[in-house]
């Protein structure tokens, strides 16, 4: 059985999964409105991505015999002007994530919790891939700049991932 400090952490880690779902579902629908499917198709694997991360942690809570608690999710940003901007927003949202999880991992151990450490370590992963794949993004959207062309074959390129991470 989780303590009642670590299941507090872990409650409001899934509402923290499910307002990243809400940002990345925002980020879609804003791409989608300005004509980069590619981009708009991009975040909604975030988006679903995000909701599986909440269904883990409570599943993983219920697992422990916690009791869930689902928090109201504040409101998001509803819009990017550019791609650039989407995508610094990105990484330093997933820097935050990153430090989230870092501090259920650090509290796990100052509870000995090891099961909970064992749990957190597929989100450690996680989060290197994470922060790589906006880093990667915005160093190719720094590259082309303005350039429609560029903005146009790189809203292909990424229209070609299919795969959610975990
Ligand atoms: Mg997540």
């Amino acid at each position: 059985m989780l303590n009642q400090k670590m299941l507090e952490a872990l409650n409001t880690q899934i509402n923290k999964e499910y307002w990243s779902a809400y940002f990345y579902l925002s980020m879609s629908a804003n791409f989608a409105h300005k004509g980069l499917e590619g981009f708009a198709s991009w975040f909604e694997m975030q988006f679903k991505e995000e909701q599986l991360h909440a269904e883990m942690f409570v599943k993983y809570i219920v697992s422990r015999n916690g009791k869930i608690e689902l928090k109201p999710i504040d409101g998001v940003r509803q819009d990017w002007d550019t791609l650039l901007d989407a995508f610094e927003d990105t990484l330093s949202h997933e820097q935050k994530v990153t430090a989230s999880i870092n501090e259920l991992y650090t509290l796990a151990g100052k509870e000995k919790d090891y099961a909970t450490q064992s749990f957190l370590k597929r989100f450690i992963d996680e989060q290197i891939e994470e922060e790589e794949n906006a880093q990667l993004l915005i160093d190719k959207l720094k590259l082309i700049g303005d350039n429609g062309l560029g903005i146009y074959l790189l809203d292909k390129e990424v229209a070609t991932r299919k795969t959610i991470a975990v």
